[in-house]
């Protein structure tokens, strides 16, 4: 209806911290077209379906109309990348619109991906493509369905504009909802800036959005870090058990909020393989698989380490030190968080109970020797875990298919089938059922995604993405008709397979 907003923006981060961003438009697009609405999000977020489905909502996506209510600025932030800090990132090719409340009360930004150059653009056009954008769709709405923290697009628009990069593709601009946009980089920029008032407003600004419970307290700052390690600790491990590999873990692709963001060249794995990189710009696999969680502690320190004029009492040296101890006593409570929640998440997809506290070392054991069986064999890791939930109503046949030698596998069954008797004895057809919701039959496989984009991209059909989106919307049931979204590429295929 007329005169409606579309979004009812209440916007904090514009309001309470003037200075720590710069305010902006985003640019016009030539021939606005809407790609893509999240309707299930949209609901979420209590926004009108129709209003945004309309002619109004693709001006709204493409750029081409500030909704009402909204502020739009590009945050400033830094980031080590690859290792080596940069200390202006900022949002060279994003805008964050405002935040909403959804339905349920929790605070979302909405923000553009690809909206056009800012102050912090640098050597770079501002501009996204089509196929990248609707990469940050799949992937993204596939790590929703897995029960994996995640950004999340709302909207995908086609600008009509090419972009130039290694040949002409068409534009689009990536709507984006987060918990936050907060990232370590943010806190570096300030801190490597030596701006400690607006470190502290920045910390004391996420500390009521993420850790309210923590506002006002006195050791905040450190309470702050043990938090979000906590959360890092607990999305690494998700996605360890899924198999997913971010593939550019830089500090300015952390989030406060422990959401997954920026899927550039993020990719899953097929056959088991923990030196798996797929990303051409790793060159020296620093965000290989295996890797993740002590990046994540890496990230973190750098972190810690930006928190560190806050977290001392006074400016002597020895209000530092036992800054410093503190901090380091936090990073390294990491592994132990990482390893419980990588376990508690394995205990699941073996269909264990918690067990005993002296049955950790055991369990964690069970599962090193599964994925080592993986490993030897190149199993494909998201089949052989769905496939051993069919193994625990005793069917082995489609889980004895995907391994060439039958006897070690056999081995490691009959251990396992021990570790059940050991606890309370579930129904088979139960333990079955368990695993079946924490070992999905639906990835975003890579061949089905860039196939997905491809079409897109190249052809304007959209149809194997609507598929395949659908497919990875229900990653636990098992559908005649997605049969092929479950199989992996063939071997040629991942053998080659490159993210930009
Ligand atoms: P990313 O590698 O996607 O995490 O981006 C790192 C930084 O480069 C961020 O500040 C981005 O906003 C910026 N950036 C990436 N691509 C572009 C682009 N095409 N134009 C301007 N800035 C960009
Ligand atoms: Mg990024
Ligand atoms: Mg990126």
């Amino acid at each position: 209806t007329a005169g409606k907003p579309l979004f009812r923006f209440d916007n904090t981060y514009a309001r309470e911290l003037p200075g720590l961003y710069l305010p902006w438009k985003p640019a016009p697009a030539p021939a606005a077209k809407l790609l893509f609405l999240n309707e299930p999000l949209a609901d979420e977020l209590g926004l009108d379906r129709a209003a945004l489905l309309s002619d109004a909502g693709a001006a709204i996506f493409a750029g081409n109309a500030v909704p009402e209510g909204a502020d739009p600025l590009a945050q400033a932030y830094a980031g080590h990348q690859f290792g080596g800090f940069s200390p202006q990132l900022g949002d060279g090719r994003a805008l964050l619109l405002g935040e909403v409340l959804d339905r349920q009360g929790r605070r979302r930004d909405i923000a553009f991906k690809g909206s056009g150059r800012t102050p912090f653009s640098r050597g770079g056009d501002g501009k996204a493509a089509v196929g990248p954008m609707l990469r940050e769709v799949l992937v993204g709405e596939g790590m929703h369905a897995l029960g994996i923290p995640t950004t999340r697009a709302l909207a995908v628009a086609a600008t009509g504009e090419p972009v130039w990069r290694d040949r002409e593709l068409p534009g689009a601009v990536l709507a984006r909802v987060a918990a936050s946009h907060l990232r370590v980089g943010t806190f570096q920029f300030f801190a490597a800036r030596g701006e400690v008032d607006k470190l502290r407003q920045l910390a004391d600004y996420a500390i009521r959005r993420h850790d309210p419970d923590l506002d006002g307290a006195t050791g905040r700052y450190l309470a702050l870090l043990e938090r979000v390690s906590q959360r890092q600790a607990m999305l690494v491990a998700q996605w360890m058990n899924a198999g997913f590999i971010h593939g550019v873990m830089n500090t300015d692709n952390m989030t406060i909020s422990g959401e997954t963001i920026d899927y550039g060249p993020c990719a899953f794995m097929e056959s088991y393989d923990p030196q798996a990189v797929f990303s051409s710009i790793d060159q020296n696999g620093r965000y290989a698989y295996a890797n993740q969680p002590a990046i994540a502690q890496w990230n973190l320190a750098r972190l810690a380490e930006a928190l560190l004029p806050l977290m001392a009492s006074g400016d002597d040296a020895r209000a530092t030190a036992e800054a410093v101890t503190q901090a380091t006593a936090v990073l390294e409570a990491f592994p132990g968080h990482y390893q419980a929640a990588l376990l508690r998440g394995q205990r699941v997809k073996l269909g264990l109970g918690d067990g005993e506290g002296a049955r950790e070392a055991a369990d964690s054991a069970l599962a090193n020797e599964w994925l080592a069986l993986l490993q030897a064999q190149g199993v494909d890791f998201t089949l052989g875990w769905r496939r051993l939930a069919d193994a625990a109503e005793g069917n082995d046949a489609p889980l004895l298919a995907l391994f060439a030698q039958d006897e070690p596998l056999q081995e490691w069954l009959a251990r396992w089938r021990a570790r059940w008797t050991a606890e309370d004895a579930l129904p088979p057809a139960m333990r079955a059922a368990v695993m079946r919701r924490a070992n999905p039959w639906i990835i975003p496989r890579n061949h089905r995604v860039e196939e997905a984009l491809e079409a897109a991209s190249e052809r304007g059909d959209l149809g194997p993405f609507e598929r395949l989106l659908a497919a990875l919307r229900r990653p636990f049931e098992e559908r005649p008709e997605d049969a092929a979204y479950a199989e992996p590429a063939p071997a040629a295929v991942t053998a080659c397979y490159r993210t930009f």
